[in-house]
């Protein structure tokens, strides 16, 4: 049974879904509250519901942000939001709220909720989303955001109308792996969705522009120009940080920005409701991927040193990369964020075996930002690994371990540009 079996409609429904979010945080204190993030131009209370075990500091955890309803017509997104809230409360979320703060915005636009109507900007985040979530983002930067939208009859498809369901790893670059890591974790949601009976598409947003920009004709769409991924390059603005006039830029997603700015691991989704006629079913249908989802950020993911979401490989690859340094969440939070805006000034990091014996790592750096201070981290084949030097001087490492391999994580500290060289002592394989 889910908590909405009916789509709220109007000035009552939004009502009525704003006194279930305020009984909820009544009913769950220990785990929930609210915060308005502030009102629509209309003066709606646009609030926010933070889900976490209040018990336990937040600086060791991850913070997930999940918005929905921008678009007012898109009736779906109105049931899926108490759905999730619901969701965190019960027993299968504890590890979610023991080591995240889930922070639900279930309603972004209540004009266009009242007025069943788009009610927003087809071409950017309008001003009341940059001013709000721009503020509620720099106040908890987002590890992981998910921004839901909901498919109908018509709205967005242009060659697929009434039926889809999509996930949308979107937003996201080629840079440091993001593209294949969005895609793996989306395949993940995907079969959670599935092994509940919702078929559910994995769509790019290359696909996506397809549904919004390509005209209800046939042939009508630049098909090869979208599939070479020129479009994403074309349509974000790198330099967006939620404050940019509403004019320029294309944002479908809240998210886009939150992964320039930062890398957070991002996805739209888009649930139905055409082609899903019970609203209770919208609602699990939603739900079941965003767990899914959630339920990742709380474990280890091979590649990664912690727990938490997988955003850490800031350059290079599964095999060489600069991730952040920090003994908790919050301060590799924040040395993720500043690396991440100096990705362009380092080198992509090297790697050679001179003997068997042996493994050279290098990396320059050509910033500014000094000192600066990262993790050079290497998958290796070899175990244990003896001992690591620069310039001769031995220095401390981790590692952490997936099925095959070993990680050796070095952190490193460079007081003036240049480049490091690392020299790694192993045995043979
Ligand atoms: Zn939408």
């Amino acid at each position: 049974m889910a908590v909405f079996n009916h789509i709220p409609m109007g000035e009552k429904g939004l009502k009525e879904v704003y006194q279930w979010l305020d009984d909820f945080v009544i009913r769950n204190e220990s785990i929930a509250y609210k915060k308005l993030i502030g009102k629509s131009p209309d003066n709606w209370e646009i609030p926010a519901v933070f889900i976490t075990n209040r018990n336990l500091p937040n600086d060791d955890k991850q913070i997930a942000i999940i918005t929905l309803e921008r678009h007012g017509q898109e009736l779906g997104a109105r049931v899926v939001g108490p759905e999730i809230i619901h969701y965190l409360s019960s027993n299968d979320a504890k590890e979610i709220r023991d080591t995240q703060v889930v922070i639900v915005v279930p309603v972004v636009n209540p004009e266009g909720f009242i007025l069943n109507e788009f009610h927003s900007s087809m071409t950017s985040l309008t001003k009341t989303e940059r001013l709000l979530l721009g503020g509620l983002f720099k106040a908890y930067p987002p590890d992981m955001i998910i921004d839901f939208h909901s498919l109908g009859k018509v709205e967005g498809s242009k060659y697929d109308r009434g039926d889809m369901e999509a996930i949308i790893p979107a937003n996201t670059t080629r840079w440091a792996m993001d593209e294949q890591i969005h895609q793996y974790v989306a395949q993940k949601m995907r079969n959670a969705a599935e092994s509940a009976g919702w078929p559910y598409e994995i769509h790019t947003l290359e696909d996506l522009a397809a549904y919004y920009f390509g005209g209800t004709e046939i042939g009508n769409m630049p098909w090869t120009y979208l599939q070479e991924k020129v479009y994403l390059l074309h349509m974000q603005d790198f330099h967006d940080n939620y404050d940019i006039p509403e004019e320029s830029a294309y944002t479908n997603y809240t998210c886009g920005p939150a992964y320039l700015k930062w890398h957070a691991l991002v996805f739209g989704m888009e649930t139905n409701h055409w082609a899903l006629s019970q609203p209770g079913d919208i609602a699990s249908s939603g739900m079941v991927p965003c767990s899914a989802l959630l339920k990742m950020g709380s474990t280890r993911f091979s590649w990664e040193k912690d727990r938490g979401y997988p955003v850490n490989i800031l350059h290079g690859d599964f095999r060489i990369s600069i991730r952040p340094l920090g003994k908790n969440a919050s301060e590799r939070r924040s040395s993720r964020t500043r690396i991440w805006g100096e990705r362009k000034n380092f080198s992509l990091p090297q790697r050679e075996m001179p003997d068997q014996e042996t493994t050279i790592a290098r990396v320059r750096y050509f910033g500014k930002d000094l000192p600066i201070e990262f993790a050079l981290c290497l998958r290796m084949r070899q175990s244990p690994i003896d001992r690591i030097t620069i310039s001769g001087n031995e220095v401390k490492f981790e590692s952490f371990e997936d099925t095959c391999s070993t990680f050796v994580y070095i952190p490193i500290v460079m007081k003036k540009a240049g480049t490091i060289e690392l020299t790694i002592k192993h045995p043979s394989k």
